[in-house]
């Protein structure tokens, strides 16, 4: 049994989502491929709409994109069972990925710039240093960051679901109001919803994280499994003060409603050293 977020506080965590001055969208594969494994312009035009309203409200958006395996799967017919493909395949996926990002900000005049990291760099200093000043320089300069792991050289980074962790890894270190994780499902739910039509899509997270997480654990299967490390990323990054939202890639203008405060799958609380009921 999930209890509810009061109502008030759900509210007021929308209102701060909405106010974000800088925020992290972060895009998975599904949300920018089809079904063959190609990049889908429709989808990644439609996702650059979203960021560009942000851009246009005057916000700073920092993009962290999955895709690149994906996309190289699709451009060379490849399927890479083995991670040594994975890594190949993302070298090939990660430049056309950035050629399709160019292209589509550039329909707003508004330019690019690709960030590889592993995990490695975000925890040693100097690096993550070096990698926070060149972020806030592309930012005064009005350039939106893209940031994928740097799978080439990330073996243990190439799972599914890392880019999660790189998106909770980045909102907290430089300093983000709010982190958007656009996913193919339209939040958390009380089940799995591809496999159980009863499963509810739960509103807001806060001190019922216990309890969401054991029915996670419950129902994370196979290709569900990606919620998981979701609403780890995310609730990482609301026990750091920042709000953090899930949400469908798909719905409608789902990045300008979050920005007009209006409900949007799954939003955390932030939590700040509170403790679960
Ligand atoms: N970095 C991988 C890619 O771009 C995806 C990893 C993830 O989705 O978490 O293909």
């Amino acid at each position: 049994m999930i209890k509810a977020v009061e109502s008030d506080v759900v509210e007021r965590t929308r209102r701060l989502a909405a106010a974000a001055d800088r925020v992290v969208v972060k895009a998975g594969t599904n949300s920018l491929t089809d079904d063959e494994s190609n990049l889908d312009d429709e989808k990644l035009d439609t996702f650059v709409d979203g960021v560009v309203s942000l851009l246009d409200r005057g916000k700073d958006v920092i993009v962290v994109s999955s895709g690149a395996i994906g996309a190289g799967k699709g451009r060379i017919g490849q399927t890479g069972g083995t991670i040594e493909e994975s890594q190949a395949l993302s070298t090939i996926g990660q430049s056309h990925l950035m050629r399709r990002y160019t292209e589509s900000f550039e329909r707003y005049d508004r330019t690019v710039a690709q960030i590889l990291v592993t995990e490695h760099d975000l925890e040693n200093p100097e690096r993550f240093t070096n990698f926070r000043n060149t972020i806030e320089t592309l930012l005064e300069w009005g350039v939106v960051p893209i940031i994928n792991e740097n799978d080439a050289v990330a073996t243990e980074e190439i799972r599914i679901g890392d880019n999660d962790m790189l998106s909770a890894s980045v909102s907290i270190g430089v300093d983000v109001d709010l982190l958007v994780t656009l996913t193919d499902v339209g939040g958390v739910y009380t089940g799995n919803p591809k496999e159980d039509p009863e499963a509810e899509r739960i509103e807001a997270i806060e001190r019922n994280y216990s309890a969401v997480e054991s029915i996670i654990d419950e129902s994370a299967s196979g290709e569900f499994g990606g919620i998981r490390t979701k609403v780890q990323g995310a609730r990482t990054v609301s026990e750091h003060g920042i709000p953090a939202i899930i949400a469908r890639s798909d719905e409608p203008d789902v990045l300008e409603r979050i920005a007009i405060g209006k409900p949007v799958g799954t939003i955390f609380v932030p939590v700040n050293g509170d403790h679960d009921d």
